[in-house]
């Protein structure tokens, strides 16, 4: 029961007035409220803990999967340069196939230990200059920028952010190289930028979370079918043919979405196709 009294003047005398409320069912669900909330953060621990095991399983499984590799690409290239004399033109084909795959494969083992190592390490979250971070991956990346005539634009001078600055590096390092690969265009160019979040808040969040920025990547490159909008980011998936547009593994955009989520931020793009793709990415904004 819930009692409330208040006190009244009246004609000099004093009065007490009293409300009793009978406030079991509020009782009853803040109860039940309690029990949901500790059942979500047990079940939060379990995907925390599965996530951890999967890391590890993709980890220890692409190490021990190279090796065996390595001893079928050996063989392969022992039976080409040692029975080439006894073997026909078709079955040095084969066996040069097989070599190629075994290759492939080894890259592909190669992106999933990547991938798996960024769910093991700790970052090391810092306050951080964006404008220093997108420099020095473009210093980095000069060579293959001036190659492909690439017109980098910054219109306003990148704020400051929490997080981890070789991370953020890496990020950047994935949109630019795609930004560049994925473009066919004349005078091809890519502009890098930030904008307010202005996005309303999801029914049920709280606002007191922190303020987030919108980072962008823009390209006039071949964009990309809304389709596809989601399939991207999956883990060996690319959208071309294996070689086409420089080869890759399909792994670039899914490191950029666990980095950016492990920093408690959310990535998403625009695209039309035959213009160009914007990515787009939130991180906390800084002190
Ligand atoms: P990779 O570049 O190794 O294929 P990613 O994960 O970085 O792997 O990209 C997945 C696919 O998304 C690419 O194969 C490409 O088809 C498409 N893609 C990514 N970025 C762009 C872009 N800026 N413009 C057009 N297509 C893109």
């Amino acid at each position: 029961m819930d009692l409330a009294v208040s006190e009244v003047q009246l004609e000099g005398r004093r009065l007490f007035t009293g409300i009793v409320r009978d406030i079991t069912e509020r009782k009853r669900g803040e109860e039940q409220l309690k029990v949901i909330a500790s059942e979500l953060s047990g079940r939060n621990a379990d995907l925390v803990r599965s996530n951890q095991e999967l890391d590890a399983f993709a980890y220890i499984a692409s190490h021990d999967l190279k090796e065996p590799l390595r001893g079928i690409h050996n063989y392969a290239t022992f039976l080409v340069e040692d029975y080439s004399d006894i073997l026909d033109d078709d079955g040095k084909d084969k066996l040069n196939t097989l070599t190629r795959l075994t290759q492939r494969l080894d890259s592909l083992l190669d992106s999933l230990l990547e991938f798996s190592r960024l769910g093991r390490v700790d970052f090391a979250l810092a306050q951080n200059e964006m404008q220093e971070v997108v420099h020095e991956v473009i210093e980095s990346m000069r060579i293959t920028l001036d190659a492909n005539n690439i017109d980098i634009r910054i219109p306003v001078e990148l704020p400051r952010v929490r997080g981890d600055k070789v991370m953020l590096g890496e990020v950047y390092r994935n949109l630019i190289t795609n930004a560049v690969k994925y473009n066919s265009s004349e005078s091809k160019w890519i502009e890098i930028g930030f904008q307010p979040d202005t996005r309303p808040l999801k029914s049920g969040a709280t606002p007191a979370r922190p303020r987030q920025t919108v980072f962008y990547v823009r390209d006039n490159g071949l964009g990309i079918p809304e389709k596809h909008f989601d399939a991207i980011f999956r883990i060996f998936k690319r959208l071309h043919e294996r070689d086409a547009y420089g080869g890759g593994t399909g792994v670039g955009l899914t490191i950029v979405k666990k980095v950016v989520e492990r920093h408690g931020g959310e990535i998403w793009l625009e695209s039309t196709p035959g213009q160009g793709t914007t990515f787009y990415f939130t991180l906390a904004e800084g002190d």
